[in-house]
């Protein structure tokens, strides 16, 4: 890897004359670091808005419904005038390709998603899609070849569960194809609506190995950039997710003649198990989250103290063994509430999601594509699922954060402002740059 001073002279003749203001709130113009054009590519951002527009000012272009697809078609016209060589795949994403100067190398794929979820931003999937298309397109004015094939992809139906990039990682399965999608029609429908082939899925797989690189710029979709005036956010992984249901089973009883003190209360012991995961979650350092989103009492009458009450338990952590961890701790504390009460605690799997670590030494390089533009940087993890989790499947990937204002995301109050989308673009596009010294 390069020092600051080797990258800088790499990127003499790219990032020459480049002038980025520092701090987020003192850009009086758009930063055109690193020969990004900002207002171009906050134009393409407004454009792509009017695809799915709704009256709150957000768009509702959910995957496979015909915005979708007239959205697809108008970041393609855009990756055929940044000369990208555009193809969608068997599983309907779209890849915008450009050849690099040694051929033996796998390509460095660089991009994100254009779907959203209904009544969803301007924002989310957008800015690094289009981002994406800048830097391809800013490549291609200044005659810059890598040395690695370069491939611009926007992956389908994100939002819905990150069905395209899943198929390239090959962990799409066949029974999830009959899922329905919110545009009502079904995955299946949906590749073959957006120009893929269901038939031939498999074809869309890649390998280990097969990319050299994955880099994502994206909004944070949340608060913390903002709140600490920063500018852009290093993601060190994309956190892993369990999710439990909690049955708690105590005796069912008359409400007016049962004393308090011979009740065995099954929401009551719910109750405290609330408390008490909050409790063990918070109790050690680090970003580790716990949630209790859901809650019901059987049989559920205001006469009738709760024989059994469920509850849903989701852990989430970049480390899956602090999540296994908490996990055993939450449960003998459980056991200890259960022994109190005279309930019993019983739990079943219903979700996991493997945690998606990048790639330390793609970290180094955005932070060093950031530093070397002025900008302020901070590690961190990133809570919400994205594509780029799928391709840490086949090769070293990292991702890019750029400030939510207020925390907002999946809602047409959802805004990135200009001078932050052309400071995302433009550490992408030395990030890339970087990546393909390597
Ligand atoms: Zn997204």
């Amino acid at each position: 890897m390069m020092d600051r001073r080797q990258f800088t002279g790499a990127l003499a003749g790219v990032f020459a004359g480049a002038v980025l203001p520092r701090g987020p709130f003192v850009a009086r113009q758009l930063p055109d670091a690193a020969g990004i054009n900002a207002a171009r590519l906050n134009a393409h951002l407004k454009e792509l808005s009017a695809f799915g527009a709704n009256p709150q000012g957000g768009v509702s272009r959910v995957a496979y419904s015909d915005f979708d697809r007239a959205g697809r078609a108008y970041v393609m016209d855009l990756m055929r005038a940044a000369h990208l060589d555009v193809q969608i795949d068997f599983a309907g994403n779209i890849f915008g390709r450009r050849g690099g100067t040694d051929s033996t190398l796998k390509p460095i794929v660089f991009g994100s998603h254009i779907d959203s979820v209904p009544e969803g931003g301007n924002y989310d999937g957008d800015v690094g899609s289009l981002a994406a298309i800048e830097v391809a397109q800013s490549l291609a004015e200044q005659s810059v070849r890598t040395r690695h094939p370069l491939e611009v992809v926007v992956w389908q139906n994100e939002e819905g569960g990150l069905y395209g990039s899943r198929a390239v990682s090959g962990q799409l399965t066949a029974a999830e194809l009959s899922n329905k999608a919110w545009s009502g029609k079904t995955i299946e429908e949906g590749i073959a609506f957006l120009g893929g082939n269901p038939s031939r899925l498999a074809e869309a797989r890649r390998q280990r190995g097969d990319i050299a690189t994955y880099l994502e710029l994206h909004i944070e979709q949340g608060g913390n950039l903002e709140r600490e005036r920063l500018n852009i956010g290093v993601v060190e992984g994309i956190v892993g997710i369990k999710q439990w249901e909690v049955t708690v089973t105590g005796i069912q009883n008359h409400a007016g003649t049962t004393p308090m003190d011979q009740r065995h209360d099954a929401l009551l012991s719910a109750a405290k198990f609330i408390e008490m995961l909050n409790r063990v979650v918070r109790g050690e350092p680090g970003r580790q989250v716990g949630t209790v989103g859901r809650v019901q009492a059987f049989p559920g009458a205001p006469n009738v103290i709760p024989g059994r009450a469920v509850c849903s338990l989701e852990l989430r952590d970049l480390d899956a063994s602090k999540i296994d961890r908490l996990y055993d701790t939450i449960g003998a504390e459980a056991r200890k509430i259960g022994d109190a009460d005279g309930t019993t605690f019983e739990y079943r799997s219903l979700h996991e999601n493997v945690p998606a670590p990048s790639d330390p030494a793609i970290r180094d390089l955005i932070e060093t594509s950031a530093k070397s533009l002025g900008l302020t940087t901070r590690h961190m993890p990133s809570g919400a699922g994205h594509d780029a989790q799928a391709m840490a499947q086949l090769g070293p990937m990292g991702m890019i954060f750029i400030p939510s204002i207020g925390g907002i995301s999946h809602s047409p109050k959802e805004y990135s402002t200009p001078e932050d989308c052309a400071r995302g673009a433009a550490v992408l596009m030395g990030a890339l740059l970087l990546a393909d010294k390597r």
